[in-house]
């Protein structure tokens, strides 16, 4: 096999080249090994490959495969990482790179504010002894007193979902470092194109490969990104023995995505900047949250994080859920549906799906009102969006 390297080179050069390996056949496209396995030439041979692989050996499909491993290299090098290691989802992800760092007595801080499955994980990872304590991620007094000598590590979506808020990367990565704790982030809402997290101080970072990367909303699949020695020594051996491995042909598909990510994702943030516009001032909406309008609370911290305001919006309804469900029910283009960074654009009612098992107490506390939307901005005409939008919400 033969490596195609574009290190040094820029992110979309590497996005198409970067990682590629060619078998004996010199094949243009990404090969998918859909093995399982892999056949040794001699008895010693198969001892030597247990003994410890190299970057190019392979032994069992859980253990790593020739088409992960392109995606790995090419999204490491994109991320700014040493090495990265792909999952079978951004569960799995978020999972094994959480317990494969814990043990019980240690200590976590964790934003409140995450996706459902990372709080059932930490969950989890309380009921086996790891002590969590949650913090608003966006008061950094909450993070200061919350973190403590001997803390293991911070967690934190560094774009929070639904509502949009923006956690200071570099602010908490430095109190957490003060204390020798790493810094875990579920970068999805950032997006890889947008993400300076590893700059920003971040020592791990997770994507739902499922969303931006894949960027068509067909396969599953998720990616911890971090220094060699946390992705082969501490993540790697958790995920490969307890199974969290990513289908080859799901690897194919990430690295198709990767090809094309840079381009569609920053096509998506300016429609999402133009739609947010558009929709500011509308009388049936009580709120237009967008990191990329000046209105936005933390708009300079989503400019210097991010320099972006991603590719995703959440409007607020002034008359709560049954105006939310009429609008949603009005669209013509934008989908009813759960995913996000898919070219399709996509609504999703959070307080009665995503959220649905909050408390109302919580959903309050999260800001999750009834009348609000969340809306993933796809690759359509901006216009044509607009215009479903409006008429939805005029109607
Ligand atoms: C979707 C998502 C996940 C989980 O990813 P899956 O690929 O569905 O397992 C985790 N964190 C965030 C922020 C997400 O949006």
């Amino acid at each position: 096999m033969t490596d195609d390297s574009a290190k040094g080179f820029g992110p979309r050069t590497q996005a198409v080249h970067h990682g590629t390996r060619r078998s004996q056949y010199g094949e243009m496209a990404e090969a998918i090994f859909m093995t399982q396995g892999f056949v040794y030439d001699s008895a010693e041979q198969a001892e030597k490959r247990f003994q410890g692989t190299g970057p190019d050996e392979f032994i069992y499909a859980r253990y790593g495969n020739p088409t992960s491993r392109m995606f790995e290299d090419r999204i490491a090098a994109l991320e700014g990482t040493e090495d990265a290691f792909a999952t079978a989802s951004g569960m799995a992800a978020v999972n094994g790179a959480l317990f494969s760092m814990c043990s019980a007595g240690d200590h976590i801080v964790a934003a409140r504010a995450l996706f459902g499955s990372c709080l059932y994980v930490l969950d989890l990872l309380q009921r086996f002894g790891v002590q969590i304590s949650y913090v608003d991620g966006t008061d950094l007094d909450q993070w200061q007193a919350a973190i403590r000598p001997g803390t293991k590590a911070v967690f934190f979506e560094s774009v929070s979902n639904p509502t949009l808020e923006i956690i200071d990367i570099q602010a908490v990565s430095d109190l957490a470092h003060a204390v020798g704790a790493l810094v875990v982030v579920d970068n999805v809402f950032a997006t890889p194109v947008f993400s300076k997290a590893v700059q920003q101080g971040a020592d791990v970072v997770v994507y739902s490969a499922t969303k931006h990367i894949d960027g068509g909303g067909r396969a599953l699949a998720g990616v911890i990104c971090g220094t060699r020695q946390f992705i082969r020594e501490v993540a790697e051996p958790y995920l490969k023995h307890t199974g969290g491995a990513i289908s080859p042909f799901h690897s194919w598909l990430m690295l198709n995505g990767l090809t094309t990510m840079e381009l569609r994702v920053r096509a998506q943030a300016d429609s999402a900047l133009a739609i947010a516009k558009a929709l500011q001032g509308h009388p049936r909406l009580a709120r237009v949250i967008y990191p990329g309008l000046t209105d936005h609370a933390q708009h300079e911290l989503a400019m210097r994080q991010m320099g972006s305001g991603g590719t995703m919006i959440a409007i607020d309804m002034h008359e709560g859920k049954a105006a939310a469900f009429a609008a949603l029910d009005k669209l013509r283009i934008i989908k009813i549906s759960n995913n996000l960074g898919d070219a399709k654009s996509i609504v999703t009612h959070p307080a009665t799906t995503t959220h649905q098992r909050l408390t109302d107490e919580v959903k309050a506390q999260l800001g999750i009102t009834p009348g609000l939307l969340r809306i993933s901005i796809g690759l359509e005409d901006t216009q044509d969006l607009i215009e479903d939008l409006t008429r939805a919400l005029d109607a």
